[in-house]
């Protein structure tokens, strides 16, 4: 018998969302935080162009789209890594900072990959709690250890929709020793009201590193890339572990002509707040609890884990299918994606049925 890794057979594989809907019909996925709209048009025809010259080895500088990126930040390009999608970046890190032996830290509600990461290495995963959905810098700092060698904060959140200002980043990476490496993972820094870029300064400190992604607000998650800002000596460890042909030329055509057009990436981000914040009115005009959202989803709390069953029973034999968070220990919660808006109003809809259903006052 082939053994694995004691420490690979001990995980749970990483849970995907659970598409199954009814037979028939048209299915809403409201599952994968994906854009609503299409990638735009120039990322289309980058990225056909490209294909023509798909016999030969993709650029393993990433030369052109480092360069798109550095403009539109102004940031310094020798800094920046891409990876197939910021996953790759995020299991890198991994590789890169913990293993046996080491501790990675999260919130309480953190992104799931975060663990998947630290334990596929061998390291320990710690939470610390969250309060009232949102990170709490104390709460992280508290829960440091002494084997504590990276602590991986998504900014805002994912599944949570929530999110600290600079000054709590700040706290939170002068609260640390030099010698754990913090990561801010924005991969919805597009959608945050504030403007994002201020994350960008705290990797002069060399201890930080900023990921964000192509995947949400750029419409690209098929295409896989995502990108982060180093400090050098980071960035030249983590070139060892990554794959060195990792982002595919096609990927990376796409990806520059939408860092390129950034017009049409504002007007997306633009469109899905507007859907969402209108989306959010209808919930709580219902008596839904959500928090407020700075991404492309909205967290619903119901009032157990029962409801939340129940009303995702309804949803999905209407064909709208949105993520159950029972794995992040939010079993009372949906986590909707937002979709055009006549689909966020069918959701609406279905929802004050099953409010009607469950005879609750709305
Ligand atoms: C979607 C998501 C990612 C993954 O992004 P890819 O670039 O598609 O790998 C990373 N972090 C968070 C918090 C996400 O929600």
């Amino acid at each position: 018998m082939i053994e694995p890794n004691s420490h690979v057979a001990a995980m749970a594989p990483y849970a995907l969302a659970d598409l199954e809907g009814p037979a028939g019909k048209p299915l809403n996925s409201l599952a994968q935080n994906e854009s609503v709209l299409p990638p735009s048009p120039k990322a289309i025809t980058a990225g056909r162009r490209a294909l023509e010259t798909a016999r030969l080895y993709c650029d393993a500088e990433w030369t052109d789209l480092r360069a798109a990126i550095a403009r539109v930040h102004h940031i310094p390009a020798e800094q920046i890594l891409c990876g197939a999608g910021s996953m790759e970046l995020i299991a890198s890190l991994a590789r890169c900072y913990a293993g046996p032996g080491g501790r990675v830290l999260s919130s309480q509600y953190g992104y799931g990959f975060f663990r998947s990461a630290a334990l596929a290495v061998g390291a320990a995963y710690d939470q610390a709690p969250e309060r009232g959905l949102t990170v709490s810098v104390d709460d992280l700092l508290g829960a440091v250890r002494p084997e504590t060698r990276l602590v991986f904060v998504a900014n805002p959140g994912n599944p949570t929709g929530t999110r600290i200002g600079y000054a709590e980043l700040v706290r939170l990476r002068d609260g640390l020793d030099g010698c754990i490496a913090l990561v801010i993972d924005e991969a919805y820094g597009e959608f945050a009201e504030a403007p994002g870029e201020a994350a960008f300064g705290l990797v002069g400190r060399g201890d930080t590193v900023v990921l964000r992604s192509f995947s949400k607000a750029y419409g690209l998650a098929g295409l896989r890339v995502g990108w982060g800002l180093f400090p050098p000596a980071m960035a030249d460890q983590m070139r060892k572990v990554l794959n060195p042909n990792n982002v595919s030329g096609t990927s990376q055509a796409s990806a520059t002509a939408a860092m390129d057009d950034q017009s049409y990436m504002l007007a997306t981000v633009a469109e899905t707040t507007r859907v969402r914040d209108h989306f959010i009115i209808r919930l709580r005009n219902l008596g839904l609890e959500t928090p407020d959202s700075s991404t492309n989803f909205v967290l619903i709390r119901f009032a157990d884990a029962d409801g939340a069953a129940r009303a995702d029973q309804t949803l999905r034999e209407e064909g709208v299918i949105m993520r159950r968070m029972t794995g992040y220990g939010l079993a009372d919660c949906l986590r909707a994606t937002v979709a055009s808006e006549a689909q966020m109003d069918m959701a609406a809809d279905c929802l004050a049925l099953w409010c009607q259903k469950e005879g609750l006052p709305c």
